[in-house]
């Protein structure tokens, strides 16, 4: 069976880690389309919700709670979109899911980092799939350290 890159996270992987729970680690979303945008990783291999223990969630229950009053108090989100998709595992002929969610903040008025600005133009509606979520290298670090220093604050 091939390793799982979820269970061993990369170095880069590791260098974005916002926070972690005893089950959870919340890692800073490579693709910033949502700015703020973050991923939990359970850190054990386990392949859907149905599978989770009663102690796995309530630390995600306390998690989604922390994540959102951050997301608002840090960058102003009006809300929280959360999605638990796994749908590129099942690209592979003996799919071997690894537990992960998705957390895209979303934002009635522009969020500014470093001078530029930043809109939700999807605001109210699905966020854009097709949407680029490449940002600057600096306004990515600006995202992580100000995520980071309200979550480990
Ligand atoms: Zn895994």
């Amino acid at each position: 069976m091939a390793e799982c890159d979820w269970c061993s996270l990369s170095e880069e992987d590791k260098r974005f880690q916002l926070y972690e729970s005893g089950s959870w680690s919340v890692l800073l979303a490579d693709e910033q389309d949502c700015i703020g945008r973050c991923i939990l990783v359970l850190k054990r291999h386990c392949g859907s919700l149905s599978e989770l223990t009663d102690d796995e969630w309530a630390e995600l229950r306390d998690l989604v709670r922390k994540l959102e009053a951050c997301l608002k108090a840090v960058f102003g989100a009006a809300l929280c979109n959360w999605s638990c998709l796994m749908n590129s595992f099942y690209k592979e002929p003996e799919p071997d899911p690894h537990l992960h969610i998705h957390v895209r903040p979303r934002f009635d008025k522009p969020v500014l980092l470093n001078g530029r600005i930043y809109t939700d133009g999807e605001f109210g509606h699905h966020y854009a799939l097709n949407k680029s979520g490449a940002i600057p290298a600096e306004d990515r670090e600006e995202v992580f350290i100000r995520l980071k220093k309200w979550l480990n604050g």
